[in-house]
């Protein structure tokens, strides 16, 4: 799919990432590759969404701030190059938040309400009777970032449609009700892998729930959360036949193993019995150390200092094109005042 999406004529593309510890596998194959592909041919906007992650993280912003180098470094040792892609942080271009006011009044508050991911987040963050109003509008902030970057595609894992749908919703209000043309409508790239489970089976490999490998895990972390992956609780004896739907093991088998042949013959000999889990998990720990090993050696060469260079030129160009776009939004709101008095 990410190969599709690259060959498309260029784009805009806006993706990025909250700042709430280091990056995992699921982000590479929900999202980070298919940016790696995008940034040859189109205009690429990387996010680290440090305000995004205040929001359920406002009282220990140290998690927030701490993260942002490791997840820049994260983007450059997996192939994300800063020549080609602008990265920068949420919190250095203000312009957002000013074009996250005037959407606050295009929305309402049941349809933040009704977001499937933001309900699935609910639970999972169990902050049910007490939730923010910073967190249940933190879609409009996304659709902030969105359309200020007039972005077309957005690279992002499955768990992303319903907010990509409310950035459009917002775009298409805004354009009719101030008769202009200004935002623009984006379409998701999702990965190969949408959604990729977590080594605990729960439907989403995710920092916040501690269920990931990251891509800076060392190879005995790789092998020690491998080795604690479900398989099939019915398969206890390596001739009995074993399910691969639903077994940990053959998801990441299917996300990770390039040979696809391979992948068919050993999901066939499982299944009739006489493939062990020790001999599965191994060839998986063989394939995340090949795709991981080369990742994790770049990782240690790039400095904090030269992370932060990047971070804040990519601010200031993010900065230029944002507001662009806020000053378009206010003439479209008549608050083009600066204008009028010329
Ligand atoms: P947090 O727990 O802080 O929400 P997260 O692990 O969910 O962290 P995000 O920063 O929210 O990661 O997500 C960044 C991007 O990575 C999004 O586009 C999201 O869809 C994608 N992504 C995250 N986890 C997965 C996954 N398990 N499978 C596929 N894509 C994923
Ligand atoms: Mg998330």
């Amino acid at each position: 799919m990410g190969n599709d999406v690259a060959m498309q004529p260029r784009q805009v593309v806006l993706t990025g990432d909250r700042p709430t510890g280091r990056l995992h596998l699921g982000h590479y194959v929900g999202s980070l590759k298919n940016r790696i592909d995008l940034q040859e041919r189109h205009d690429c906007f990387i996010m680290i969404a440090d305000t995004q992650a205040l929001s359920d993280n406002f009282d220990n912003p140290c998690k927030v701030t701490e993260s942002i180098v490791g997840v820049c470094r994260d983007y450059l040792a997996v192939g994300i190059d800063p020549t080609k892609s602008t990265i920068f942080i949420q919190s250095m271009v203000p312009e957002l938040f000013e074009l996250t006011s005037y959407y606050l009044n295009l929305i309402s508050v049941a349809r933040l309400e009704r977001n499937p991911t933001v309900k699935a987040e609910l639970q999972q963050k169990s902050f049910a009777d007490s939730i923010t109003a910073g967190f249940l509008c933190y879609p409009v902030s996304q659709a902030s970032d969105i359309t200020a970057f007039k972005a077309t595609l957005v690279p992002v894992g499955e768990d992303q449609l319903p907010l990509i749908e409310i950035a459009n919703e917002i775009a298409r209000r805004f354009n009719r009700i101030y008769n202009r043309n200004t935002l623009v409508e984006a379409q998701a790239a999702l990965g190969k892998t949408q959604r990729l489970v977590g080594i605990d089976g729960k439907t989403k490999a995710c920092k916040s729930l501690g269920n990931a490998i990251f891509l800076s895990d060392s190879d005995d972390v790789v092998k020690q959360k491998i080795n604690g992956m479900y398989t099939d609780p019915n398969h206890i004896k390596m001739s009995d036949p074993g399910t691969v739907e639903g077994n940990v093991v053959f998801s990441y088998l299917d996300a990770f193993l390039e040979d696809r042949d391979e992948l068919e013959d050993l999901k066939a000999r499982y299944r009739k019995g006489g493939l062990g889990d020790t001999t599965v998990k191994s060839i998986l720990a063989d394939t995340l150390h090949t795709l991981l090993s080369p990742i994790r050696e770049r990782m240690a060469l790039i400095k904090d200092n030269d992370v932060w260079d990047i971070l804040t030129s990519g601010s200031a160009i993010a900065r230029g094109v944002a507001a662009n776009t806020l000053s378009e939004v206010r003439d479209a709101i008549g608050f083009g005042y600066d204008k009028i008095r010329k």
